[in-house]
């Protein structure tokens, strides 16, 4: 199964991709995470990405269509994958594309996570992750029973550089201006299915679940 999530920043792609992953077996391809990563181990890539990421830009289309070339093409992806925040241009789509098809592949479905931005902007300014499980801890709606530490894992939380009010701004921008776009881009190849990000996690996957199998 090969599918994308779309959606606007904080509509809860990272968590829901987490989850299909686990239950399709499929890895789950987040660009942000690739990037994160790459910034952390202080690669070149990560060098590149840092500014544009940390300002709530999008990182350069060559940069990141190099990266999912490559990704798709290895072994683990061979029964398929969930991408998770790319494309987010339409160049980026159109390259995805042109790559699916010279690997004789097609997408099974393009999901689109709805939701206002108003309700985004509080749940990014809010959130804070483990570092060490990757848990997400939000600071009205899911506290940690201590503050900055993960209750499952005893690991440090973080708070992502761009979960700031200004830089989500910034990203719900970027998001309208060269996201938004792709929906309709997907909806005349006729795959995208739309669900409401609303609700709790489970109830939200079950309707993904629902939209793709
Ligand atoms: P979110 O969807 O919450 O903004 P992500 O982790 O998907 O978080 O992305 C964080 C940042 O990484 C983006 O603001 C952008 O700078 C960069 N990025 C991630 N994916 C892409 C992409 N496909 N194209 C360009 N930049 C990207
Ligand atoms: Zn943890």
């Amino acid at each position: 199964m090969r599918l994308i999530l779309l959606g606007p920043p904080g509509a809860g792609k990272g968590t829901q991709a987490k989850m299909l992953k686990d239950k399709f077996g499929i890895p789950q391809i987040s660009t942000g995470d690739i990037l994160r990563k790459a910034i952390r181990d202080n690669t070149d890539l990560g060098f590149k990405a840092r500014t544009f990421m940390d300002g709530g830009q999008l990182v350069p289309d060559d940069l990141v269509i190099r990266l999912i070339r490559e990704r798709i093409r290895q072994d683990d992806c061979q029964k398929g994958f969930i991408l998770d925040g790319f494309p987010r241009t339409i160049p980026q789509a159109e390259k995805l594309s042109e790559t699916l098809g010279e690997m004789g592949l097609t997408l099974d479905a393009v999901v689109d996570l709805e939701i206002e931005p108003e309700e985004v902007t509080e749940r990014l300014a809010g959130r804070s992750n483990c570092s060490q499980c990757g848990t997400m801890y939000h600071e009205v709606s899911r506290p940690p029973n201590r503050p900055g530490v993960c209750d499952l894992c005893g690991g440090e939380l973080y708070k992502r550089e761009d979960d700031n009010r200004e830089t989500i701004h910034k990203r719900l921008d970027v998001y309208a201006k060269e996201t938004a776009p792709l929906k309709e881009y997907y909806g005349s190849q006729g795959n995208l299915k739309a669900v409401k990000a609303k609700g709790t996690v489970e109830e939200i996957f079950m309707q993904v679940c629902s939209m793709v199998s």
